[in-house]
């Protein structure tokens, strides 16, 4: 499997195009068709948030300097909008999910007036028709590597309804009351409806209003009821507010566990077992298998 960020920096080792990705999943997906017959760097490392992401210095030279680059798109990258639109001025700038938007708008997930959730990754069937961009983008880099090129879209795009068919498998041994992923992420709406799992969000929960509190005793009630085994929550929610549904869970007579950890908008970091996109994919699923079986 290509490196992800590997590459030298500008300039350096000119005889292999330059491309620039922003996210980890979206380099992982590029460096896959490319092979080695392109640079392939990541802008955001593991762990970033590429919502929040400003790009360093740095980033701006590669971007320079790329030949193409690729990023997710949809307002993932909401704080390189502006970077981006300059850049495509003079260099092919592709963006999957508006290749998705043209393509298969009925498979986006709208969240507003205009808008779709960006986080298109997590239906890895649909994540599996981007290809055709990336392929389409290098085709036109390296005409002359054209057959290559075509070759590794198609394996990969193999290998991701092999991996989607795998993520159906395995979700499908959760009993079918405890399929509720209830979450600190917004991310995984595209999960759930690809893969038949309630996703419920407990961010923008606040323990410090009466709304609050009536929210976390409905999410309490809701645990209980369907008799849900864990929750999956990070560090972005209070500790208060885990410990108030923990809490309420154990004084109603279902103890709930914390789940492991799931990977959403990054990469994990080189050796935790969910550093390529398709690891990351494994991990959560086998995470969430385990802790709702
Ligand atoms: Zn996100």
């Amino acid at each position: 499997m290509p490196g992800l960020g590997a590459s030298s920096l500008p300039g350096s080792n000119g005889d292999r195009p330059l491309c620039v990705a922003t996210t980890g999943i979206v380099t992982d997906l590029v460096a896959q068709v490319a092979g080695g017959e392109c640079r392939v760097h990541a802008l955001m490392g593991p762990g970033v948030d590429p919502h929040l992401y400003r790009p360093s210095p740095g980033d701006v030279a590669h971007l320079s300097a790329a030949a193409v680059v690729f990023y997710n798109g949809l307002h993932l990258e909401g704080k390189m909008a502006q970077l981006l639109r300059r850049l495509g001025r003079h260099r092919p700038v592709v963006s999957l999910g508006e290749h998705l938007r043209r393509r298969c708008p009925e498979r986006l997930i709208p969240v507003g007036e205009g808008e779709y959730d960006p986080h298109i990754w997590f239906d890895v069937e649909l994540w599996s028709r981007t290809l055709p961009a990336v392929e389409r983008a290098l085709v036109k880099l390296i005409p002359e590597q054209a057959q290559a090129l075509r070759r590794r879209a198609s394996s990969t795009s193999r290998r991701l309804r092999q991996l989607d068919r795998w993520c159906r498998e395995q979700l499908a041994r959760i009993p079918p009351r405890g399929r509720v992923l209830v979450t600190a992420h917004d991310a995984f709406r595209y999960f759930g409806r690809a893969y038949g799992i309630q996703v419920v969000g407990i961010q923008g929960v606040s323990t410090e209003s009466e709304a609050g509190i009536a929210d976390i005793n409905r999410l309490v009630r809701m645990i209980v009821g369907r008799r849900i085994k864990a929750i999956f929550v990070e560090s972005s929610v209070p500790e208060r507010h885990v410990h108030a549904i923990l809490d309420g869970c154990r004084a109603a007579g279902h103890p709930v566990r914390l789940g492991g950890q799931l990977y959403s908008d990054a990469l994990g970091p080189p050796g935790s077992g969910a550093d390529t996109y398709e690891q990351m994919v494994r991990h959560n699923v086998r995470t969430i298998v385990q802790a709702l079986s």
